[in-house]
């Protein structure tokens, strides 16, 4: 089956972008920073600690994940909203971090290619998980355009949240993500570079489906 594969920092626009592009095309649309993100939940839950990381590999071995629609379905409950929270987003890298985590994560991304056309979102996506993927792109933008678009997204959902905590935590995840060991942030060989920083979402949406539809 086909897979678009969409890399980039946090607040590039991804999964606003892929959702789009998803529609036009038919394909599945598949976040899988939500998937990172409900192990975390999941952890935080449990109360786990952070550093003991064979518990949180177990803990992620027997997890169920269903993405559906839009929805993100944690053992059957659904945690789309709950897997957005502050908290839960400051925790995810460090979760992220953890190799068995990513090869549990990886194995099911790969599944998902098997039955259906994709677009793909998230940090590893066209440098790891699917290195021969036809279609690849890196979304980017300049950090104070990511950081006004969390605020704008943030607060129109209510948060009270500050422009500086915002711009403290992007940074915090871009080093994070940038600076690991295993599966860091790069740009997929071979993938397209689109600057979405003085673009519509539309406009970033048409370039890769014109891309990806020839
Ligand atoms: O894309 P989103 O902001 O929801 O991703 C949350 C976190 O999940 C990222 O900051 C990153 O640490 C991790 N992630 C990852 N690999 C992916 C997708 C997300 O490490 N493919």
């Amino acid at each position: 089956m086909k897979v678009i594969t969409i890399d980039g920092p946090a607040g590039a626009g991804k999964s606003t972008i892929a959702k789009i592009a998803a529609a036009k095309l038919g394909f599945t649309y598949i976040d899988t920073g939500a998937m990172y993100r409900a192990i975390t939940y999941k952890v935080l839950k449990n109360g786990c600690d952070l550093a003991d990381s064979a518990k949180i590999i177990a803990l992620a071995g027997r997890s169920e994940i269903r993405l559906d629609n839009g929805k993100i379905f944690l053992d059957g409950e659904d945690v789309s909203e709950k897997i957005r929270t502050r908290q839960v987003t400051n925790r995810t890298s460090i979760i992220a971090a953890m190799g068995e985590v990513r090869k549990i994560l990886r194995d099911k991304q790969r599944s998902f290619a098997k039955i259906q056309n994709l677009v793909m979102e998230g940090r590893d996506i066209g440098s790891v998980v699917f290195p021969d993927a036809e279609y690849k792109f890196y979304l980017d933008a300049s950090i104070s355009e990511r950081a006004r678009r969390r605020y704008a997204e943030l607060r129109a959902k209510g948060s009270d949240v500050k422009m500086e905590e915002i711009v403290k935590d992007i940074n915090e995840r871009d080093n994070l993500d940038l600076n690991r060991g295993l599966c860091p942030l790069v740009i997929p060989k071979g993938a397209y570079v689109i600057d979405s920083t003085n673009k519509t979402i539309e406009e970033v949406a048409d370039i890769i489906v014109t891309h990806a539809g020839k």
